[in-house]
C-alpha cells in the first residue's frame, strides 16, 4: 500500500496518510498480516514485546483474571494480581526499591515520577517548596504527555508544541560517545567533563532550586540505543548528591530485562531514588507500566501527609498487573535474561561483521538486545543525511513491504541535522539464533534496496 491508495479509517493513525496493514495474529518473533505476510518483529513493537506473541502462560493469566475480577478502581479496593505483581517487582531489586505505583503507559509513569519527586520536597520535615526545577537531557526520550514531553528532549516531537508547559526544565548532554566524546578523551575524563556540565547547570539554575534530574540508562527513541560510558551514571549520581536532588533512572524502554539485566541499574553500579518501568513490564500483552520507588521517599511520605496527590482511573488494573506479572515470571522461569545475554552477544557480533563495514553505517552500539544502527552519509567526518531525505521514514517504510517484512523501528533523530538517522533492533528476549541471522540479513537488505534507491 502507498501512501497514494491510502483506504478510508475512522481512526486518527500517526501519519493520516497511511492506514497500516492489519495485523490478524501473532506467534513468537512473528505477526501474521491480513495480506498474508508473515512479518518479522524484530524491534517487539518498540522494545515492548519482550516474550513474542501469543505465549501461553501468559494467555492464560489474563484468562484467569478477568474470569475473576476485570476491574475495580483503586481508591476503592486492592486486588491480589496488583499485590502480587508489587511484591515481585520490589523482590527483584533485592530491598532497594520498597514500593510500586502502577499505571498504564510509561508516559504516565514519567508524570508520575516527577509529581512524586516535587511532592517528597513538600513531605520533608522543613518542606523545600522552592524545589521545582527538573534537569533532564538533549537528546533524550520520556513521553508523550506535556510534561513529560517537556523533560524528553526528543526534537520532532517537542518542536510542534513550543513553548512547551513545563518553563522550569532545563538539559544537559546526554552520555552519547560517538558524537560527544572527544577523539583523543579517555572515558574517565568524558564522564568528568559529563559530570561538570551537570554541576554547572545545578550552579546555573540554583542547586537549591533542583528537584531532580532525570536520565535514561540506554537512550532509546530519541538517539538509537546509546549506552553511557563506564562510570558515567555514578559520577552523575554523585552531583545529584551533592545538592541532596533526587535521581530518576526512566527505564521505560530499557529496563525490565531488555539489557540483559532485570532492571539496567544493576550494571551501573548505582540505585535511582525513582524508577519507571514499562514496555516489557508487560511484554505487549496489556498496558502496564510503573514506578518503583526508593524507601527514603516512600518513608518521608509516610510520616508527612502519607497520600500521594496522583490517581488515576486505571491505576493498578487487575488485567494489567496479571499479565505482567506472568511476563516476568515467564522470563524467570524459562532464564530468559541469559537468552538475552547470549543473543545479545552473538546479534552485536552478526552486526558488526554483516554492516561493520558498510558505507553509511557509522555506528553499531547497544546492550543485551537493545540495539541501534547510525546511518551517516560520511562515515569520516559523521555528517548525518540531509533531514529532507526522510532516510529513517525510508527504512521503515521499505521494511514494511513484503519482500522483507521486518519491522524497522525508531528511525527518526536527524531532524535537527546534527545527528545521523538510526535504526533500533529489540528482539524478544526468546529469539534464536537463526531468528537473529534472518533479522541482520532482512536488515541488511532493506539498507541495501534503500540506499540503491537513493543513487538512482
Ligand atoms: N520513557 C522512555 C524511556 C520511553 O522510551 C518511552 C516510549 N518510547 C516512554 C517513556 C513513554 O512510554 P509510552 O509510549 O508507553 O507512553
Amino acid at each position: 500500500m502507498t501512501k497514494t491508495e491510502t483506504p478510508a479509517s475512522a481512526i486518527l493513525h500517526r501519519d493520516t496518510r497511511f492506514v497500516p496493514k492489519k495485523a490478524i495474529g501473532g506467534k513468537g518473533s512473528y505477526i501474521f498480516l491480513e495480506d498474508g505476510t508473515k512479518f518479522l518483529d524484530s524491534t517487539g513493537g518498540a522494545a515492548v514485546s519482550c516474550l513474542g506473541h501469543s505465549h501461553e502462560q501468559v494467555n492464560q493469566a489474563i484468562k484467569d483474571q478477568v474470569d475473576q475480577i476485570s476491574y475495580c478502581h483503586s481508591a476503592f479496593f486492592g486486588t491480589q494480581a496488583a499485590e502480587d505483581l508489587a511484591q515481585f517487582l520490589v523482590d527483584s531489586t533485592g530491598g532497594k526499591m520498597s514500593k510500586l505505583y502502577v499505571v498504564s503507559s510509561g508516559s504516565e509513569a514519567v508524570e508520575a515520577a516527577l509529581k512524586l519527586a516535587r511532592q517528597y520536597f513538600l513531605e520533608l520535615p522543613t518542606p523545600q517548596p522552592q524545589r521545582t526545577r527538573f534537569i533532564a537531557r538533549l537528546p533524550s526520550y520520556h513521553g508523550i504527555t506535556l510534561g513529560a514531553l517537556a523533560a524528553g528532549g526528543h526534537v520532532l516531537r517537542r518542536q510542534p508544541f513550543e513553548p512547551l508547559l513545563a518553563k522550569n526544565t532545563s538539559h544537559v548532554s546526554p552520555c552519547y560517545a560517538y558524537r560527544g566524546k572527544w577523539d583523543d578523551e579517555s572515558d574517565a575524563d568524558y564522564v568528568a567533563r559529563l559530570a561538570a556540565e551537570l554541576d554547572a547547570e545545578f550552579q546555573r539554575v540554583g542547586p537549591e532550586n533542583v528537584c531532580a534530574f532525570i536520565a535514561e540508562p540506554v537512550v532509546g527513541a530519541a538517539l538509537g540505543c546509546v549506552p553511557a560510558v563506564s562510570g558515567y551514571f555514578p559520577a552523575m549520581k554523585a552531583v545529584c548528591e551533592k545538592y541532596d536532588a533526587l535521581f530518576i533512572l526512566d527505564e521505560v524502554m530499557s529496563g525490565m530485562g531488555r539489557c540483559g539485566t532485570l532492571h539496567a541499574w544493576e550494571q551501573e553500579g548505582i540505585v535511582p531514588d525513582i524508577q519507571t518501568i514499562g514496555k516489557a513490564l508487560g511484554g505487549g500483552y496489556a498496558p502496564v507500566s510503573g514506578v518503583l520507588i526508593g524507601d527514603s521517599i516512600v518513608q518521608t511520605m509516610d510520616k508527612g501527609t502519607g497520600v500521594f496527590r496522583h490517581g488515576q482511573t486505571y491505576q493498578g488494573h487487575p488485567v494489567s498487573c496479571a499479565a505482567a506479572l506472568a511476563v516476568q515470571k515467564t522470563i524467570q522461569e524459562e532464564s530468559l535474561l541469559a537468552n538475552v545475554r547470549a543473543m545479545g552477544a552473538y546479534l552485536e557480533k552478526q552486526l558488526r561483521q554483516r554492516l561493520g563495514a558498510h558505507p553509511y553505517v557509522g555506528d553499531i552500539r547497544g546492550k543485551g538486545l537493545f540495539w541501534g544502527i547510525e546511518l551517516v552519509k560520511d562515515k569520516a567526518t559523521k555528517e548525518p543525511f540531509d533531514p529532507k531525505t526522510h532516510l529513517s521514514f525510508l527504512v521503515q517504510e521499505k521494511g514494511l513491504h513484503p519482500e522483507h517484512a521486518i519491522s524497522l523501528y525508531g528511525c527518526v533523530g536527524t531532524v535537527d541535522g546534527v545527528r545521523g538517522d538510526h535504526i533500533v533492533l529489540a528482539p524478544p528476549y526468546n529469539v534464536s539464533a537463526g531468528e537473529i541471522d534472518l533479522i541482520v540479513d532482512r536488515t541488511a537488505r532493506v539498507l541495501a534496496d534503500v540506499f540503491a534507491g537513493l543513487k538512482n
